[in-house]
């Protein structure tokens, strides 16, 4: 007789499982590249592992009979309804995600109620109901059950496997709708500090374009001496001043943004200082300010960029996570020249770039250095491979600079383009990969400067102190006070000696 209990409980726990799976799970794992045998494998285990922790977490709530039953199927319906669109078209749930959900957005919220996906949310929702009728007097966990050392193990390898690798699970359905709800509810951790003196500047029909790279190593540029053609078009561009020597200590995105778009210097690295946005100063300034981004904004940074007077987040629903993420081309459609001779304006571009997988990040015609990766698995690509696919991103980002710079050729403003990425990348030194890595190549970002003749005509000794200053080593500590220091700003104090045109 006991032996059946235990029977019954292991089958219901087993379907439910099952269920999970082909309603909610899967859909994390099924665009993935795995290319290879042994990526297959990994990720493989890495799908057992989270069920089996997700299996514990289950097990636990099953103690409590009535709750369970009532909380299970809702939680079921709701996380189907996210899987169906990380199924169709690779969505990212991230907090940009819940944000849209949580904010009620009108029409993404027309856009969500189309038919399969209502077919697909009756199928879910018919089918956890069934399921739990069927199961009504079957379902017997118990804490004398010898299956709850099992979902203790489970819920220990939840950790385990988290603190093996962050955000391992935390970023699979259903774990990241919890976690991202989590995160977007959570307080920005760097506080801004209002500027309300008059700031002014006399200077007027300037443009300062602003684009913040993704993961993009100085030295992987042919203008800056690597061995292979990564910048075809940039070198043929007049007016480049590329800098290749330029450090930060930040390695990832969250981190470096706030740093390089505020006053907050990289030596400054206490809590609970407050620091100046650039987009702050430039507003009092009477500057247009205007973000054009294609990545989802980070809590650390995303106040920094509401400053901006418009805000533009290209493809918002798929992160870097996603394989159909847009290309950063897309950005340039949304980039109207501002004719206005007695308006400054500032537009900061926010690349995806170089962020792993990068495959994903360009199109095919880019992927000129062969051969490519073809799992997401690192462990089972070539080195070669991996640098191959690094470098076609270079390539794409050589051809995105190039054609926004002929698209600022043709403005009567003057125009100054600074690039920074956020931080390097580490390509096997010392078997490290990828960035967020205590690692030398993770802080030698790629900086350049491009500026227009009108800007060069008007501003000849700014662009001579530039082009002097190509072999300084410099931090990224720079941006801030160069910009300010562009738009002749007065009435804000900043460090002119770290302006790059100074
Ligand atoms: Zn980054």
């Amino acid at each position: 007789m006991e032996k059946s209990k235990l029977q019954q409980e292991i089958s219901f726990h087993l379907r439910l499982q099952i269920l999970i799976v082909i309603f909610i799970t899967i859909a994390s794992y099924i665009h993935l590249p795995f290319g290879s045998l042994k990526g297959n494998f990994i990720y493989g285990f890495h799908f057992l592992l989270l069920h089996f922790s997700l299996f514990g977490f289950i097990y636990i709530i099953s103690l409590l009979k009535k709750v369970f039953n009532i909380l299970l199927p809702i939680l079921f319906i709701i996380a189907s309804s996210f899987a169906f669109w990380v199924y169709t078209q690779d969505l990212t749930i991230g907090v940009g995600m819940i944000q849209a959900i949580l904010e009620t957005n009108l029409d993404i919220a027309m856009d969500v109620f189309n038919f399969p996906f209502i077919l697909f949310l009756i199928l879910a929702t018919f089918t956890i109901v069934y399921f739990f009728k069927y199961h009504k007097n079957h379902q017997k966990s118990s804490v004398k059950s010898p299956i709850l050392i099992f979902a203790i193990i489970g819920i220990i390898t939840f950790f385990v496997v988290e603190n093996y690798k962050f955000d391992a699970f935390k970023n699979r359905l259903p774990y990241s709708i919890y976690f991202n709800t989590i995160k977007y509810f959570d307080k920005p951790n760097i506080t801004l500090k209002k500027v309300t003196q008059n700031v002014l500047t006399k200077e007027n029909n300037l443009q300062i374009i602003v684009v913040i790279g993704e993961s993009v190593r100085a030295d992987h540029l042919s203008l800056n001496g690597y061995y292979r053609n990564t910048n075809p078009l940039l070198s043929q561009q007049e007016n480049i001043v590329s800098f290749h020597k330029t450090y930060t200590p930040f390695t990832f995105t969250a981190q470096s943004i706030p740093q390089i778009l505020t006053n907050q210097s990289i030596d400054n690295v206490e809590k609970n200082i407050e620091f100046t946005s650039l987009y702050s100063v430039l507003n009092k300034a009477s500057f247009k300010t205007e973000w054009i981004g294609n990545q989802t904004l980070e809590k650390s940074y995303k106040d920094i960029i509401y400053e901006n007077s418009s805000r533009t987040i290209v493809d918002k629903f798929h992160s870097f996570l996603s394989f159909k993420k847009e290309k950063d081309l897309v950005m340039l459609n949304y980039f109207k020249d501002d004719n206005n001779e007695y308006v400054n304006n500032i537009t900061t571009f926010h690349m995806i770039g170089s962020h792993w997988f990068y495959n994903s990040r360009i199109d095919s015609s880019f992927m000129k250095f062969k051969p490519i990766i073809t799992s997401k698995y690192l462990g089972s690509s070539r080195k070669e491979d991996i640098v191959n696919s690094y470098d076609n991103t270079i390539l794409y980002l050589d051809f995105f600079l190039n054609e926004l710079i002929e698209k600022l050729k043709k403005s009567s403003k003057k125009t100054i383009l600074i690039y920074i990425s956020d931080h390097g990348e580490t390509l096997g030194e010392d078997d490290m990969w990828l960035h967020a890595q205590e690692h030398k190549a993770s802080k030698n970002p790629a900086m350049l400067v491009w500026y227009s003749n009108n800007f060069e005509k008007s501003y000849p000794l700014k662009i001579k102190q530039l082009k002097s200053k190509k072999q300084d080593s410099i931090t990224t500590d720079f941006l801030f006070h160069s910009v300010l220091d562009i738009g002749e700003i007065k009435n804000f104090d900043y460090l002119k000696g770290q302006s790059i045109f100074n």
